[in-house]
C-alpha cells in the first residue's frame, strides 16, 4: 500500500514541481499564470510531449526542440526535488499519513523550494506565494493541534530577529524579503526552540558557504549572497530533525 502512495505522491510532486518552475518564471516576468508553456528563450509553445517532468529534459538532452538552446538544470532538478519530498512525506508519516499532515508537509516543501530557487535566482521574495503559504501552514497547524499562541509568538520572534538586523545594518546585510521569510519560518517552526535550531543551522551553513566566496572575492558585497536559501535549509533541518536535536540537548 505504501508503495502505491509513494508512486502517486512522487508523480504529484513532479507535476507541482513543473508548475513551480513555471510560477517562478511567470511571476518574475509578470506573465499570467494561465496559458500554455513556452520556451523562455525562443518563446515557441512547448508541445505536451515535450513538457513531461524530468523525462522530456532527458529525451531532449536538455535543449529546446526548436531553438536548440540549453534549458536550465533548474527545471528537472526542481521537479525531481519536489517529487522526492512529496514521496518522502508519505514515507515519513507512515503508517498514519493524515490528510492534514501530508497537506501541511507538501505546502511547506513547495514553499521551501520556491523560496530557495527564487531568492537564489533573483535575490528576491515573492509575497504572493510566501504569505498565502504561511497562512495555510498556520491554519493546518491549528487543526493539527498546535498552540496558536506559540505559532504567533515564534513568527513574531523570527520577524523581530530579522527586523532588528535590518535596522542595525540599515538594510545592507538583510533585505525586507528576509522578514517575509521570517514569517514563513515562524509558522513552519511553530516554537522558539525549533526556530533556534533553524536559525543556527542557517547561519552556520551560510558562514561555511559565504566565507570562501568572500575571501576569493567572487562576491564583493555580503548583500549579494542571498540569505533565503540558507534559511530554507536551516528550517528544513529543524522541521525534520528539530525535535530529535532539541531532545538530545535538553535530555
Ligand atoms: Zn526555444
Amino acid at each position: 500500500m505504501l508503495t502505491i502512495f509513494l508512486i502517486i505522491s512522487f508523480w504529484v510532486g513532479l507535476i507541482l514541481g513543473s508548475f513551480l518552475n513555471c510560477l517562478v518564471y511567470r511571476l518574475r516576468h509578470k506573465k499570467t499564470i494561465l496559458g500554455r508553456s513556452f520556451c523562455p528563450l525562443c518563446k515557441k509553445k512547448i508541445k505536451w510531449y515535450d513538457n513531461i517532468p524530468v523525462l522530456s529534459f532527458i529525451f531532449l538532452k536538455g535543449r529546446c526542440r526548436f531553438c536548440q538552446q540549453k534549458i536550465s538544470w533548474q527545471y528537472p532538478l526542481v521537479e525531481l526535488l519536489l517529487g522526492l519530498f512529496f514521496a518522502f512525506s508519505f514515507y515519513w508519516r507512515w503508517p498514519n499519513p493524515s490528510l492534514l499532515l501530508i497537506g501541511k508537509d507538501w505546502i511547506i516543501f513547495f514553499g521551501f523550494v520556491f523560496i530557495f530557487v527564487y531568492d537564489l535566482k533573483y535575490l528576491e521574495v515573492e509575497d504572493i506565494i510566501i504569505l498565502p503559504a504561511s497562512v495555510l501552514i498556520f491554519v493546518f497547524s491549528l487543526f493539527l493541534g498546535h498552540n496558536y499562541f506559540s505559532l504567533l509568538l515564534t513568527t513574531l520572534i523570527a520577524v523581530a530577529f530579522f527586523g532588528l538586523q535590518y535596522l542595525v545594518t540599515k538594510g545592507k546585510g538583510i533585505g525586507l524579503g528576509d522578514l517575509r521569510i521570517g514569517v514563513f519560518m515562524g509558522v513552519v517552526c511553530g516554537s522558539w526552540p525549533m526556530l533556534l535550531v533553524a536559525l543556527f543551522f542557517a547561519y552556520v551553513l551560510g558562514t561555511f558557504v559565504s566565507l570562501p566566496l568572500l575571501l576569493r572575492k567572487k562576491k564583493k558585497m555580503k548583500s549579494m549572497i542571498p540569505l533565503g536559501p540558507f534559511l530554507v535549509v536551516g528550517t528544513f533541518v529543524a522541521y525534520f530533525f528539530g525535535e530529535a536535536i532539541i531532545s538530545f540537548y535538553l535530555g
